[in-house]
């Protein structure tokens, strides 16, 4: 009962001319070879200097494309050089803004505590939060697969309301970009127990509604093994996201 949700995440990838390019081959792409109608979300993050341009690129009649930002400020407005609102990415019609990233936990420093603040940033805004959680390498040999990514979302649930609308997105690192996935039998353990983490903090009904994604390595031939866990609700997709044919190829998984 919980709609799949396809997200490419574009990272810094596509430049001005080459975003345009890009959604309008989607576009055709997945027009030659609809979907279902309602059996799967798509959601399209780009840098934020073309969310604009892809917003006014997607036609009413096409798949239903979502958009999101790759990140928000915890503030609302002001003197925050070079930091983007969640109030910004509501008024170009954003529906979800990722947080807490393993780049951005990596190289920006982000903390469970900064996490926790950009979820409530989100809700406040009227975002969907996409709340991404994940071991390392080094973490998966010392705790195993499942206690980090549970510390995590346990953190940034925290103050989170029972009937808000958030998405989970377990992305072991160690699969980021590597070629490396998870298995599917790895991702429905790690997802079924984030699900349980949802229902501690927020209840039954809110554990049963949240779509968990799994992330790292996603492609067009792996989709489908990851979909068959009843734990997976979708993916996050990075590299395949940025071609066309790859990602309309996942958008159509077939279980
Ligand atoms: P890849 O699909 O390139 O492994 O990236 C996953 C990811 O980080 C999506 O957020």
């Amino acid at each position: 009962s919980r709609v799949p949700l396809i997200a490419g995440n574009w990272k810094m990838n596509l430049d001005h001319l080459q975003a345009v390019a890009f959604v309008q081959k989607l576009h055709w792409t997945l027009k030659e070879a609809k979907h279902e109608d309602g059996s799967v979300e798509v959601a399209v993050f780009p840098p934020f200097t073309d969310i604009r341009t892809v917003q006014t690129l997607l036609d009413a009649d096409m798949i239903p494309f979502a958009l999101g930002g790759q990140d928000l400020s915890t503030k609302d407005s002001g003197a925050y050089t070079g930091e983007v609102s969640g109030a910004f990415l509501k008024k170009l019609d954003c529906t979800y803004v990722i947080i807490g990233h393993s780049e951005r936990r990596e190289y920006h420093n982000e903390t469970d505590e900064v996490v926790a603040a950009k979820v409530q940033a989100a809700l406040k805004h009227g975002l969907v939060p996409v709340i991404c959680v994940g071991e390392t390498a080094a973490d998966l040999e010392e705790f195993g697969a499942s206690a980090v990514p549970v510390g995590q979302l346990e953190k940034a649930l925290v103050g989170v309301p029972a009937d808000a609308d958030i998405v989970v997105a377990y992305e072991p690192v160690w699969a980021i970009g590597s070629g490396q996935a998870a298995t599917p039998e790895q991702a429905q353990d790690v997802c079924a127990k984030l699900r349980q983490v949802i229902g501690a903090a927020l209840g039954a009904e809110a554990a049963e509604r949240t779509r968990v994604l799994y992330g790292g390595s996603v492609k067009s031939g792996n989709i489908a093994s990851f979909m068959r866990e009843p734990d997976v609700d979708g993916a996050l997709v990075g590299g395949a996201s940025l071609l066309a044919d790859e990602f309309a190829a996942i958008i159509r998984f077939q279980k």
